[in-house]
């Protein structure tokens, strides 16, 4: 069974491009390499020893896309292909919809034409917004609060119109919470561009001494400690849970939405102190004014992936944090 994998080159995509490898699949990437390099793919195919197929395309390129399925014989396609910074949503939100929501019906429209109706797409618990209560079901209501996670919204909207349209397609809505860590070979992760805007990636690049300080952001939150709380996700395990996604549309076709996230929340403190007891690194830190547009606390109710998937996070903070500064220490310059 052959899977497109739209960026496949990213984070995420290239944990997910490595479980699909090992679990058997074929697979074929499409991505436009805007904020991925190469080098992941070829790290990925050095850790399974199988190859995967590389199509550099950007999904706005329709006629380049048609190409790839002529060429390819695809069974069913993971979606990551997207922008994804929030605050830079704000200030170009029209790049934002155009990459995100017409890549996405440009995907679509391909995947008709060749009659692939099997699509696992990367939502994000941003489509909550500010919830009201947690832990977060994923029939809570919805309510993005910036362009990046209405984008996301959109989609998911589109997708449920695409499949009460036409049945045959199933779709699984994944709302990943807070992907983090890395792969235990520490030769593939996460390689944000510029300074990270993203905690844990800032934690180990103060500790590789690249950034000199963490600034937290407030710690006058409603939460135990005054610092925001989140549900922080493996991204092996998050891996993990697509193939459980691909699983669950062949043996149940249809629409289904699922969180994927540990099910539990930590604070911004909680986070920096567990990093320094796993790696032995001091993370020096100063309190600082709130982010705009921050939240509390948000965190997953998990017990519908649990129950209907068979999946949950395996791996806890103590592996996330020294997976991940795994991956930084023994590539302080990301793939460069
Ligand atoms: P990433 O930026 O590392 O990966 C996205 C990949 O898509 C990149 O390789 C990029 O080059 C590619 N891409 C972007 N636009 C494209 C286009 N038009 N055509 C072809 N390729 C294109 O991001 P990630 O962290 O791996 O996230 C993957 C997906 O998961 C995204 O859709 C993101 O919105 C979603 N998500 C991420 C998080 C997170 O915190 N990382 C949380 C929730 C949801
Ligand atoms: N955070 C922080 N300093 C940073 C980056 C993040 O204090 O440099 C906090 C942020 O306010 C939030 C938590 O860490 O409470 C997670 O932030 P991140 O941007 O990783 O995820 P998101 O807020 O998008 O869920």
């Amino acid at each position: 069974m052959k899977i497109l994998v739209t960026g496949g080159a990213g984070y995420i995509g290239s944990h997910t491009c490595l479980a699909l490898l090992d679990a058997g699949y074929e697979v074929a990437v499409v991505d436009n390499l805007s904020n991925s390099k190469e080098e992941s793919l070829k790290r990925v195919q050095g850790l399974t020893g199988k190859t995967l197929e590389f199509h550099k395309v950007d999904l706005l390129d329709k006629r380049s896309l048609n190409a790839v399925f002529e060429k390819s014989s695809i069974d069913a396609v993971i979606h990551f292909a997207g922008l994804k910074a929030v605050g830079e949503s704000v200030s170009i939100p029209l790049r934002y919809y155009h990459n995100n929501v017409t890549g996405t019906l440009n995907l679509c429209d391909v995947m008709g034409d060749h009659d692939v109706r099997t699509m696992v797409f990367s939502s994000s618990a941003t489509v909550y917004g500010d919830p009201q209560t947690v832990p977060i079901k994923e029939d809570s209501p919805l309510s993005p609060a910036n362009p990046y996670g209405r984008s996301k919204l959109m989609i998911e909207e589109i997708l449920q119109d695409l499949h009460r349209s036409e049945a045959g397609w199933n779709i699984a809505l994944l709302r990943y919470f807070n992907p983090v860590g890395a792969h235990s070979s520490g030769l593939i992760g996460e390689d944000p561009n510029g300074v990270p805007n993203n905690l844990l990636p800032f934690i180990t690049q103060v500790a590789v001494g690249k950034l000199s300080e963490l600034s937290i952001f407030g710690n006058d939150y409603p939460t135990p400690d005054g610092t925001g709380i989140r549900d922080y996700i493996h991204v092996v395990d998050l891996a993990l849970g697509h193939i459980k996604a691909l699983r669950i549309l062949a043996s149940n076709p249809g629409i289904v939405v699922y969180n994927l996230g540990a099910g539990r929340g930590y604070s911004v403190l909680e986070m920096v102190s567990g990093f320094e007891k796993t790696t032995g690194q001091k993370i020096h830190s100063k309190i600082v004014a709130r982010r705009p547009g921050d939240i509390a606390s948000c965190y997953a109710d998990v017990s519908r992936a649990q129950r209907e998937l068979g999946w949950s996070s395996e791996r806890g903070i103590d592996e996330i944090c020294a997976d991940a500064w795994r991956w930084q220490s023994k590539n302080p310059d990301g793939y460069e």
